[in-house]
């Protein structure tokens, strides 16, 4: 099973990720951690990437989907991946399809986890972080009673980072989707996404990604 995976932060995607890596046997692959493995390793494209990053500047494509192809080359990526954080605009997507073809590995599916932007705001202001154990906590959606306190850590507070924050999570959403809509588009023309009703608890919104990715 060969996913990619869009959906906006609070939409839940790095825990529906965890559900698919166990569920299908395939690896997440976030470009995020390629970027840091790459780096630590000093690879050649890590090299470059590194270069790129000190000198203030967002590492080419080239170098990020070079990273893509070594990785998917690795044994535990033989069943297929779970792409996550790329790609972000049109030219990524027409670049990965050509690799993809190149290793005749097409894509089966684009799946979005859709969430109306104001229950993503809702839940994204609502998030809070035990200052002491750094577990999150969401002020709508905790068990009551747990708040505003963390029941593990006795007199220990509930803190908001300031990443969720009114102001930046606006900007973090509009971000996100500027960039999202091109590619809803480019995946729609394709016949590959396949869009997936998030407002709902994990087993639900897993039982529908199984649902869209089965068609
Ligand atoms: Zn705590």
């Amino acid at each position: 099973m060969r996913i990619v995976l869009l959906g906006a932060p609070g939409s839940g995607k790095g825990t529906q990720s965890q559900r698919l890596v166990k569920a299908y046997g395939i690896p997440q692959i976030s470009t995020g951690d390629l970027l840091r493995e790459a780096r630590a390793k000093g690879t050649e494209l890590g090299l470059r990437a590194k270069a790129a990053m000190d000198a203030g500047k967002l590492v080419d494509d080239a170098t990020v989907l070079g990273m893509i192809r070594e990785r998917l080359s690795l044994p535990d990526a033989v069943n297929g991946f779970i792409l996550d954080g790329f790609p972000r605009n049109i030219p990524q997507a027409q670049a990965l399809e050509a690799m993809l073809a190149d290793l005749r590995e097409p894509l089966d599916a684009v799946v979005l986890l859709n969430l109306d932007l104001k229950v993503l705001f809702k839940r994204l202001t609502g998030r809070r972080i035990c200052e002491n154990c750094n577990r999150v906590f969401n002020i709508y959606t905790s068990l009551p009673g747990t708040l505003p306190h963390c029941d593990q850590c006795a007199g220990a507070r509930l803190i908001q980072r300031d990443d969720d924050k009114e102001e930046v999570i606006g900007k973090r959403l509009d971000v996100y989707e500027a960039q999202t809509k091109p590619l809803i588009s480019h995946y729609t023309a394709a016949g590959l996404l396949r869009t997936v009703d998030a407002d709902a608890d994990v087993e639900t919104v897993f039982a529908n990604i199984q649902r869209a990715i089965a068609k």
